[in-house]
């Protein structure tokens, strides 16, 4: 396996390392780069880097998953949240969001349809579940698996819960596949914190299978993972 390990030392190191090796990918990208950006805790310092960056790249947005069933505008649609953290800082206009609101299996052709059109991504920018799912592609996942509706598992929508106090998670979900992203010419992988450790291992070092999602990772070219030390702590030396 050909994978970058860049550690980082503290959430603001993070935050900088993730930006540099994300304008790496970038650099030298012909057109508007197609780029996958994941929601989540772990990739606030990077958005914080890339808000603070008066260089940050261009790039046109796809997104990577959202909940299905909130109306427009609604706090908790993960477009809305990535709109207030990076994509409107960073004045990025092109964006291919989805509706959490529309008739889910009209969305999901709509979706397939676009990206038949529009082709791979450029960069894949992706979070690390507990569970081992990437995107809401949870446990179970086969690694052929396209754009489609998804029921969450217990465990992600207590996951969840911590993004929202106090308001209830949405149940379904819309996701990329686990082949819409192996077909990403680059893949960032973010990982924080200790309760990370044993699932990043899994996913670097464990069997690949549907089972720990992210163990495609496995078979992909063009990795860098950006990670914590705490998050490192399970790796090989
Ligand atoms: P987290 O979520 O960054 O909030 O840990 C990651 C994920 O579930 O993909």
């Amino acid at each position: 396996m050909r994978y970058n390990i860049i550690a980082a030392s503290n959430n603001e190191d993070f935050g900088k390392k993730a930006s540099q090796a994300f304008a790496r990918t970038l650099d030298g990208a012909t057109g508007l780069p197609k780029v996958i950006l994941p929601t989540g805790s772990t990739p606030e310092p990077f958005y914080a880097a890339l808000r603070d960056d008066p260089f940050s790249p261009d790039f046109s947005y796809l997104q990577l998953d959202e909940y299905l069933g909130l109306k427009a505008g609604d706090i908790r649609l993960f477009s809305e949240w990535l709109g207030r953290d990076v994509l409107d800082p960073l004045n990025i206009t092109n964006r291919m969001v989805f509706n959490s609101a529309a008739d889910p299996q009209s969305e999901v052709q709509r979706i397939m349809s676009w990206c038949m059109e529009n082709g791979a991504a450029h960069t894949a920018v992706i979070g690390l579940g507990n569970n081992g799912h990437v995107g809401f592609n949870e446990p179970g996942s086969s690694f052929g698996s396209r754009v489609r509706v998804v029921d969450l598992t217990p465990e992600t929508i207590a996951a969840n819960q911590s993004y929202w106090k106090g308001q209830t998670v949405p149940t379904q979900a819309i996701t990329l596949g686990i082949a819409d992203l192996i077909e990403a010419k680059n893949t960032i992988l973010l990982v924080r914190g200790a309760g990370k450790a044993e699932i990043l291992y899994q996913a670097l070092h464990g069997p690949v299978t549907p089972d720990v999602p992210a163990s495609y990772l496995q078979c992909q070219k063009n990795l860098t993972i950006v990670a914590d030390k705490a998050a490192l702590s399970r790796m090989p030396r």
